[in-house]
């Protein structure tokens, strides 16, 4: 088996490898190239913090605004000990190829604090966020950048950087962040829709490859906001959930869980994942991605699937729920394999797409009911799956360069027509 090469789990390096790959077999012009590979903005701010303790900590946290070409940068924070200003790049051009990929009116943007939330209390949590968004307050906007939740972050952060913000703006600016609570302008259907965006993906690929969901194996790598929320939607649907897993572990059961027991166990029980009654064989959390099964969702973290063991793989569909599961050096043994990908830009979408909807709704003042937002998100990435096969039958390309090649397109045309302000 080859080596993991040094720069392999460096995101930035994947993310980059990836437009470069896809800016070049699109031919695009050396300007517009040079100006898409960099980001717009990066802010790194270091946040005092009262601890509970009495002592002060000093946080260091990051916001990247890759591109407001196509609209204002939209993307999460993610509170986490392993944040990386690195990271934050590459999830924040992610964020701008993924809002081109399913044609919504953003750029790209994504924010992170080094800190570890299990670790500290609801009072330093609020704190550290009203910081973080304080420090940024002029940078952030319903017209500048929008962010989100992401690992680590959930509805009550947002609530409190929308708070934040409008004592700082003297407004009550609801459309300045989504995943908000629903009573704080939240949208109907956010809370599932990056899961629901997953399902979504995997019906089409089982159509195009003439298969049922009751024949339908899936394996879920993490069971949190978007793996257990696939899982769930999946299972109620009819597919077979044959693995989870969370941190704590992988449980695999070749008959298929009952995945809203399990759901209630974790999330109603607050129990650990493995220690599920009904469940099956124990196993690392790692291990479940290489058991056979005909769907894998990796819904987890970045670098699980890597050149060291992509070759182990055993699925016939990989549907990415987490931002840049597999290393640019394992894409080449995927694609050999002949798996279907369903590339993260696309697979994961489902949630920017609610976000925007959730950020229309705000700035109308007008709420949608939850069919109209699943409706219209089934809509949107139907389309955008068909638009991103399409094009990967067309150029004779895997369907991942196909997504990067449409949204760098799709960016690279409104630049030309706006001009470069140079
Ligand atoms: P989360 O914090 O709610 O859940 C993460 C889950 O992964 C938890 O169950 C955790 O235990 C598990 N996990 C972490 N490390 C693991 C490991 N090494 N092995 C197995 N399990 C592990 O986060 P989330 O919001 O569900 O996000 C998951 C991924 O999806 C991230 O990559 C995120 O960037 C991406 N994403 C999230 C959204 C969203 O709407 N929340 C949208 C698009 C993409």
């Amino acid at each position: 088996m080859p080596p993991v090469v040094n720069d392999e789990l460096n995101v930035f390096e994947s993310a980059d490898a990836r437009f470069e790959a896809a800016a070049r077999q699109l031919g695009l012009e050396e300007d517009v190239y040079r100006y898409l590979k960099y980001p717009s903005k990066e802010i790194t701010v270091y946040i005092p913090v009262a601890c509970d303790s009495g002592r002060l900590e000093v946080f260091v946290g990051y916001r990247v605004l890759h591109s407001a070409v196509r609209g204002p940068g939209k993307g999460g924070i993610r509170y986490s000990p392993n944040v990386t200003l690195d990271e934050v790049r590459a999830l924040a051009a992610w964020m701008t190829w993924k809002c081109a990929v399913v044609n919504i009116p953003f750029g790209g943007a994504k924010g992170g604090v080094i800190c570890d939330p299990s670790k500290l209390s609801k009072g330093e949590l609020e704190r550290i966020t009203r910081r973080y968004t304080a420090e940024l307050s002029e940078w952030l906007g319903p017209e500048r950048d929008i962010p989100a939740p992401d690992i680590g972050t959930n509805a009550q952060v947002m609530a409190w950087v929308m708070d934040t913000y409008g004592m700082h703006a003297r407004a009550a600016t609801t459309a300045v962040v989504t995943g908000k609570p629903l009573e704080l302008g939240g949208s109907q259907g956010r809370k599932e829709a990056t899961g629901r965006g997953l399902m979504i993906c995997c019906d089409q690929a089982l159509a195009r490859l003439q298969m049922k969901r009751e024949e339908t194996r899936v394996i879920v790598q993490g069971f949190g906001n978007v793996g257990s929320t696939a899982a769930l939607l999946m299972h109620r649907a009819g597919y077979k959930i044959i693995g989870v897993a969370d941190i704590g572990g992988a449980l695999y059961n070749e008959n298929g869980f009952d995945v809203a027991k399990l759901h209630e166990w974790v999330y109603g029980r607050r129990k650990p994942l493995p220690d599920f009654p009904e469940g099956g064989e124990k196993i690392s959390a790692q291990e479940i991605l290489f058991r056979p099964c005909d769907i894998l969702v990796p819904a987890a973290t970045e670098n699980q699937i890597t050149s060291a063991n992509a070759e182990r793989l055993d699925c016939r569909i990989l549907c990415e729920g987490a931002n840049g599961p597999v290393t640019w050096h394992a894409d080449p043994i995927v694609e050999k394999k002949g798996i279907f990908v369903i590339p993260d830009i696309l697979g994961n979408a489902g949630g920017v797409t609610v976000s925007y909807f959730e950020w229309v709704q705000d700035r109308q003042g007008f709420f949608w009911r939850e069919h109209e937002v699943n409706d219209r998100l089934q809509h949107m990435m139907e389309n955008s799956f068909r638009q991103v096969v399409h094009y990967a039958d067309t150029h004779h390309v895997s369907n991942r360069i196909a997504a990067y090649m449409l949204a760098i397109d799709r960016v690279a045309r409104a630049l030309k027509l706006r001009g470069i302000y140079a």
